[in-house]
């Protein structure tokens, strides 16, 4: 069968091999890492990302950035995912994550120039991940996690970030007490905190509300803005006539017969308000709509109903109340009402919020997220949500460890120290990996406008003699210190995550020899 060539791609599929991939796929993956390398540490500064439709983002969050660039390169890609995989399981650490994914490529393209082979490399960097993790777990604080602490490693992650005309103690106090409040004997339920935003006042005015907030207003003038001691239904349907009967033709052929079917409709709607009334509702979240005749019967009754609210605030009103969902109105029983110590329905600008406080289940709680501007506030939401995650990090995935750069000098330390006992090339990569760890403390000093050399010297030698060195920034200037003094600290568990990720992402992209691509 010889002489035939075969081809096994179609005439269009675009194929690049060997060190061409290699050097392709890692230049990628640099690229993207150093994008977000300049909004490291709390001296960083933001990125200003504008979509398509010139929608404006302006954040510091590594995550944000890299997932709203839309970048399509495929190796580039592993590094976004190496930024949203941090986010999803520790939420905080996605610019270190991908700077260090970003360095440990930069590190394994010069040993391709040396002719380690990949293999080697992989290997390497697998056995200095170890080495790293054990040098973490023994870095982490055994000082008792109380609210204090919490409240430093709350406000070590919001340092930098744009948090309006409040700084990040301040804040720090609040995500702290929310976690507080959401915790129980049997942990803590991230969605038993939720977060609300809302323009209109400096975020100094952000606050914790026990309870949820709706954005929906009462469906009906009448209605009470303020009801104590509320009896609450979830209903997951429509206070309205079924389509079908809205679109039945009536044959009628006298006036009376036509006023009979709407007073038959007038009477099904005022029916549903009844059936609110005698089960004991004071208070109504209505997922679907709510037909003006039956809203206004129930704001006769002192009702408060509303309308069109969302799923998510649905399900986080019957958690928080204690009640149960109902999904078609025969079925509504008292035993299916919640309770919550006071609803009531406050003006923001033009918007009307509901607020649900005091629920049966009072675990509940919402961070009630202000800002001057709408980018003011979803910069501070997204802060805080980096802060609750780490709060909650801390004290449920093993502990605290220092910040500022310490964790990491003491990594390329013990990573250094395990290299010599690897044996051959290996032992290269090893070293390659603490020399990659070293950009996370090089970019803090840079960062800071320090000489990054000058800072990585002084950082190791502090490191030598005291066992723990950080660069702590300080208003305009850092100084090289010791961060748990300076209650800088971060979860061990966000450190973890960035050490193991990075690794995959790095390897995986420097084992592939061949980007075979479809058109
Ligand atoms: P990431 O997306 O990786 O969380 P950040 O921009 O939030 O990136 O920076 C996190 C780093 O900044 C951590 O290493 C943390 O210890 C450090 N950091 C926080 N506050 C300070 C401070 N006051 N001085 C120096 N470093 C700090
Ligand atoms: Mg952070």
């Amino acid at each position: 069968m010889g002489g035939q060539p075969m081809f096994i791609l179609s005439e269009d599929a675009e194929r690049t091999r060997g060190e061409d991939a290699q050097s392709s796929n890692i230049q990628a993956g640099k690229a993207v890492a150093e994008t977000v390398r300049t909004t490291l540490g709390p001296r960083g500064m933001d990125k200003m990302l504008v979509s398509d439709s010139g929608d404006v983002v302006i954040t510091n969050d590594g995550a944000t950035i890299l997932e709203k660039m839309d970048i399509e390169h495929p190796a580039a890609q592993m590094i976004v995912e190496v930024a949203s995989t941090q986010e999803e399981e520790v939420g905080d650490g996605t610019t270190t994550a991908s700077v260090l994914a970003g360095q440990l490529l930069a590190q394994a393209e010069d040993l391709l120039d040396d002719d380690v082979h990949p293999t080697t490399i992989v290997e390497g960097y697998h056995a200095a991940s170890q080495l790293a993790l054990d040098a973490i777990d023994d870095l982490v604080l055994d000082e008792e996690l109380d609210d204090d602490l919490l409240q430093s490693v709350a406000a070590s992650s919001m340092t930098g970030k744009g948090t309006g005309d409040i700084n990040a103690g301040a804040l720090a106090e609040t995500v702290v007490a929310a976690v507080r409040h959401a915790e129980t004997g049997d942990g803590i339920a991230r969605n038993d905190i939720a977060l609300r935003t809302q323009t209109g006042a400096g975020a100094s005015a952000t606050e914790l509300v026990e309870g949820v907030i709706t954005e929906e207003e009462p469906a009906h003038a009448a209605m009470p803005r303020s009801v104590e001691a509320a009896n609450v239904a979830v209903l997951d349907l429509d206070l309205d006539l079924q389509e079908a009967n809205i679109d039945a033709e009536y044959n009628v052929t006298d006036v009376s017969q036509l006023e009979q079917a709407l007073d038959a409709e007038e009477e099904e709607l005022a029916g549903y308000a009844d059936t609110l009334v005698d089960a004991g509702v004071d208070v109504a979240f209505v997922t679907g709509d709510i037909a003006d005749r039956v809203a206004s019967v129930l704001g006769k009754e002192d009702v408060l109903a509303v309308e069109s609210v969302s799923d998510d605030d649905a399900s986080a009103i019957a958690r928080a109340t204690g009640s149960t969902t109902v999904g078609s109105l025969q079925d509504l029983e008292s035993a299916d009402l919640g309770h919550a110590d006071s609803i009531h329905v406050e003006s923001y600008g033009g918007d009307d919020l509901t607020f649900v406080e005091g629920g049966e289940n009072a675990e509940t709680v919402t961070l009630f997220v202000r800002g001057g501007t709408e980018h003011v506030a979803d910069e501070l939401e997204r802060a805080l949500n980096d802060a609750l995650d780490v709060v909650i990090a801390a004290l449920t995935e093993g502990g605290v460890v220092p910040g500022a750069g310490a964790t990491e000098i003491a990594i390329a330390d013990a990573v250094r120290s395990g290299a010599t006992s690897v044996e051959g090339r290996k032992q290269l990569a090893v070293e390659a990996f603490a020399d990659a760890v070293d950009v996370l403390p090089r970019t803090l000093a840079e960062n800071t406008g320090l000489d990054p050399i000058d800072a990585l010297v002084d950082l190791r030698n502090r490191h030598d003699s005291e066992g723990v060195a950080g660069l702590i920034s300080e208003g305009q200037s850092g100084n090289v210190g010791d961060p748990v003094d300076a209650g800088v600290l971060d979860p061990a568990a966000v450190k973890r995550e960035a050490a193991e990720s990075a690794t995959e992402a790095a390897t995986m992209i420097a084992r592939i020899d061949d980007v075979i691509s479809s058109s």
